[in-house]
């Protein structure tokens, strides 16, 4: 029996969780949850945005469920999804993308997988404001140690997985210093690797080729910011952000979520998607070592989609969030 702290989030967050939940029963999965929340809705009524048995939770655990978390524009907290990251050194975001039968897309054949670095770069946190000249700094620092390690883990990732190209996302002509630094670490992966092509990208290119041919590629690697913008760009390669997922992953703790927010404009409704949840809660069984599950359920829900009807609106069906759980639990073989 594996224990897996369980975080609900805000919004969207409790409706989908529970949707995962119940399949996790039915199928029965030898996960049991330890429940933790963060976000809006604990710091409403506890003051706290990220509780200390949270923390103590995941130092036990060292594996996490989450659903999305409110993180206000401008102003107020920090994002608490960026915290996490940095203090348990999630340093992978892992992030699959592929079409599937029964998901619109204007795509086929679409079959990647992002490894964006999670805790440097733009988002390291060294910003600053000059009130006296009127300027702002925020600093996108690379770190040697770190690019090195993102490279490494998605070369590892593409061997282990049978994958056959890894193709690094850059912006090296302009950023000579912190670009460079992804390049030569990408390289150095690469020559660990022999038996997995390699290529690299300037950024800019590397978008208008994910929406021209996006076939073309299989894993890509890249640093915060770029991986932020590609990996949301691949999500609506493939059907949007309800139905893709998402893993923060560190050497001895992984987290993983729904790519999307808190949805406020549908929250409490009670129609949801919680593909995305459950395809990171597949994710996790992976990790955990539980594959025939993963797989049984996996193949639930890609039969639950081939159904419009069987789904929820958003994917043109008119099923509420606990009718698709419960139609991916009829699906279970
Ligand atoms: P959002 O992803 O919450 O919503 C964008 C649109 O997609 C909305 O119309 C929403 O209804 C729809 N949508 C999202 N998930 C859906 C689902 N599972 N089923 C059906 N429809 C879905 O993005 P937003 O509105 O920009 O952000 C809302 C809040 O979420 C913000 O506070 C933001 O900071 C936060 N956020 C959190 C995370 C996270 O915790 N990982 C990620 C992104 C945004």
């Amino acid at each position: 029996m594996h224990t897996v702290t369980l975080i609900p989030g805000d919004g969207i967050g409790p409706e989908i969780t529970r949707a995962v939940q119940d399949i996790f029963t039915a199928a029965q999965v030898p996960v049991q949850w330890e429940e933790q929340n963060a976000g809006q809705t604990t710091f409403d009524q506890s003051g706290e945005l990220i509780p200390q048995s949270l923390i103590d939770s995941l130092e036990r655990t060292r594996v996490a469920l989450k659903g999305p978390i409110t993180t206000p524009v401008g102003k107020g907290f920090r994002s608490i999804n960026v915290t996490l990251r940095q203090q348990f050194d999630l340093y992978q975001n892992v992030r699959p993308a592929c079409t599937t039968e029964g998901i619109a897309s204007r795509y086929s054949g679409v079959n990647l997988v992002l490894f964006r670095e999670n805790t440097e770069g733009l988002y390291s946190g060294l910003e600053m404001f000059d009130e006296h000249h009127g300027i702002g700094d925020s600093i996108a620092r690379v770190s040697v140690v770190g690019a090195r390690k993102i490279c490494r883990a998605a070369f590892a990732y593409a061997a282990k997985h049978g994958r056959k190209k890894v193709t690094l996302a850059h912006k090296a002509n302009i950023l000579k210093v912190a670009g460079k630094i992804m390049l030569d670490a990408a390289q150095e992966a690469a020559r660990e690797f022999p038996q997995i092509q390699y290529e690299d990208k300037i950024i800019d290119n590397m978008c208008m080729q994910l929406v021209t041919k996006p076939e073309q590629f299989d894993v890509i690697v890249t640093t915060n910011l770029f991986g932020d913008i590609l990996s949301d760009l691949c999500a609506g390669l493939v059907g949007g952000l309800g139905v893709v997922a998402g893993a923060n992953i560190g050497d001895d703790m992984a987290i993983f979520e729904a790519v999307h927010g808190s949805a406020p404009d549908i929250a409490g409704k009670g129609i949801a998607n919680p593909t995305a949840l459950l395809r990171s809660a597949l994710l996790m069984l992976e990790h955990l070592g539980e594959k025939e599950a993963m797989t049984r359920i996996e193949n639930a829900l890609n039969e639950t989609l081939k159904h419009k009807e069987q789904c929820t609106g958003d994917l043109g069906g008119s099923a509420s969030t606990q009718q698709f759980a419960q139609n991916v639990i009829n699906n279970l073989k």
